[in-house]
């Protein structure tokens, strides 16, 4: 497995709309294992793969966090929301493409979700608290929406500012 390197906001590739799974392939399962790599390595709970610059609708995700209980990896292609709770839930959300940025969302409490898991079988489940958010901000990346996209423009703004000067810092090393 390989860690990948990821893009970091703003990128032209984190804006595209990716494009939708026909066939799975070993090439793409390879792509899946080496996401969740990535995503265990930063460390993070999920991660979407317009993220690591491939414009394919699929996410990787693991909201276990307690200490010593066992990981869930999770390997989605083709993930859909089919069914929104009414009642919401706010969370303080980052992302690994927007790193030690923090601000509050407000989205459905709940999500039913349908997708294509690593051994081509169709899924369907029910979300809800840190699952439920991280599902919805990982096919957002697909979609090419950022977390950031729910904030007052002045806020993003900045937050897109401090992410420039973070490239331009990165880049001299
Ligand atoms: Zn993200």
């Amino acid at each position: 497995m390989t860690i990948k390197p990821i893009l970091i906001h703003p990128d032209p590739r984190l804006k595209k709309l990716a494009a939708p799974v026909a066939d799975l392939s070993d090439e793409l399962r390879q792509l899946a294992d080496d996401m969740l790599e990535t995503m265990y390595d930063a460390p993070g709970i999920g991660l979407a793969a317009p993220q690591i610059g491939q414009l394919t609708r699929l996410i990787v995700m693991d909201c276990v966090k307690e200490e010593g209980a066992a990981p869930q990896p999770t390997v989605m292609f083709n993930p859909e929301v089919l069914a929104a709770s009414d009642e919401l839930n706010t969370y303080e959300e980052g992302c690994l493409s927007i790193p030690e940025q923090f601000a509050e969302v407000t989205r459905p409490a709940e999500v039913t979700v349908r997708w294509i898991d690593r051994d081509g079988a169709e899924q369907t489940r029910d979300f809800g608290g840190l699952w439920a958010t991280c599902v919805q901000h990982e096919i957002d990346h697909l979609d090419g929406k950022l977390f950031i996209d729910y904030l007052k423009p002045l806020k993003r703004q900045l937050i897109t500012r401090k992410m420039v000067k973070l490239k331009r810092e990165r880049a001299r090393f």
